[in-house]
């Protein structure tokens, strides 16, 4: 389990920036150590645990990019065409060609080991044949055209993936083009996720009449799972300290994340503080966001815990900020900040100053064909629509007040926040 200092949440200021958030669980929160082996089918996702160097160069071998024709630099075509008798014949995948006489053109296809001697390949579309049979190739084409040295990808020897890379599919082809069947990735990273709350039931039981089926918990579940996290479904706690502090302490020694929602405002019965309390350490990290409220940070034998607020929107939107770095600090990958693409803006917003807003927003094409991104209509931190009938949020800066039609702003896809 990583192992983390009772105070290593502990922030000084009153309000907490997003990035003052994200810089504090970078620098304090510390990997696992384990490592596994998987196989490569089974690699995407999970995170690189050792650097790679390129045990061959990529490509392999120097082979024509095109289907044609090779010659020997020395033997190319300089004011005017010349005729080539023909010297054999290169499949990919082919024997190897002995070597290319002078004065010779070899046919030769995408992908096949360039004959020995010969540096340039002419198109098949360029050439024509002669009565005799020769290879009419034509004057001007540049030495060294149409063929893919050696290594031009990738140099053998060179760093090509790095530990902490969390493997998407295009590492995993590098991987594979190296010819590696297995690698050495870090262990997932197991989380607990506790909901909170009297009024949740759990679907598929029955629901009383002020009960309302919780989201959330399945919501959070999904997101860590997308994040390669092993998770731990363990319900819905009451609102009632002691059996939260039961429920939050049988888990702490078993996983390397504990993660609930609900009860972390300042409410009579917001009770997930003082369970913290009880049994280990706890700060609120007042962060200056909308949609989100307090989150709670805490140590429960030194088991991280992170508790976000109950409604969905703040749910969703402080997971993004907190518990996204935080996993991916446990799990050993390095930081992927987020960066958003600048949108036009097709709405009018006006904001406080000093905070971070996140604003549910569409996005659409504008008569001249610009993104431009439309805010969802309604504002409530509640209201699970507004997430699933948009395509991202916009980020509004600490030092933005308005948004005016026609400003560009910046727009994160929920496709890139896990
Ligand atoms: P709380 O943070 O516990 O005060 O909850 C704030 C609001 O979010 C309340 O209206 C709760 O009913 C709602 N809420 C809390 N937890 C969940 C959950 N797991 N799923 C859906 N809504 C929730
Ligand atoms: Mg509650």
């Amino acid at each position: 389990m990583a192992q983390l200092s009772d105070d290593c949440f502990a922030f000084g200021g009153p309000m907490m920036s997003v990035d003052e958030a994200v810089g504090l669980i970078t620098t304090r929160v510390s990997a696992i150590a384990d490592i596994e082996m998987v196989a490569l089918v089974d690699a995407d996702g999970r995170v690189l645990a050792r650097d790679i160097a390129a045990p061959l160069p990529l490509p392999p071998f120097t082979n024509s990019a095109v289907d044609g024709y090779a010659v020997r630099n020395a033997d190319l075509p300089q004011e005017t065409e010349r005729a080539f008798p023909l010297d054999g014949r290169i499949q990919a995948g082919g024997l190897v060609h002995a070597g290319i006489k002078p004065g010779h053109t070899a046919r030769i296809f995408t992908g096949a080991p360039m004959p020995p001697g010969a540096e340039t390949v002419f198109m098949q579309e360029d050439v024509r044949i002669d009565e005799a049979g020769n290879i009419v190739l034509p004057p001007g084409l540049k030495p060294g055209a149409n063929v893919r040295p050696a290594g031009e990808d990738i140099p053998g020897g060179h760093i090509a993936l790095r530990a902490g890379q969390r493997l998407r599919p295009q590492h995993v082809a590098l991987a594979a083009a190296f010819g590696l069947s297995r690698l050495d990735v870090m262990r997932r990273i197991r989380v607990a996720v506790f909901s909170t709350g009297d009024e949740l039931a759990s679907p598929g039981e029955p629901r009383a009449a002020s009960q309302l089926f919780d989201s959330n918990r399945f919501m959070l579940m999904a997101m860590l799972r997308r994040l390669g996290c092993e998770v731990s479904d363990l319900g819905i706690l009451r609102d009632e300290r002691n059996s939260l502090a039961d429920g939050l302490k049988q888990v702490a020694g078993s996983h390397d994340l504990i993660l609930t929602t609900g009860g972390v405002s300042t409410g009579e019965e917001d009770h997930v503080k003082a369970a913290v309390e009880s049994i280990g350490s706890l700060v609120l990290w007042r962060m200056a966001i909308k949609p989100g409220r307090p989150v709670a940070m805490g140590i429960i034998e030194g088991t991280p815990l992170i508790g976000l607020p109950g409604n969905p929107v703040a749910s969703f939107v402080t997971f993004v900020h907190v518990v996204r770095p935080t996993v991916l600090a446990l799990a050993g990958s390095r930081p992927e900040p987020l960066l958003p693409i600048p949108v036009r803006a097709a709405f009018t917003y006006k904001k406080k100053i000093a905070r971070r807003e996140y604003v549910r927003a569409s996005l659409r094409r504008g008569e001249d064909g610009t993104l431009e991104a439309v805010k969802f209509p309604r504002e409530g931190a509640g209201l699970l629509s507004s997430l699933v009938e948009t395509d991202g949020l916009i980020e509004l800066g600490e030092d933005i007040t308005r948004v005016q039609p026609g400003q560009y702003v910046g727009f994160l896809s929920y496709a890139d926040l896990i």
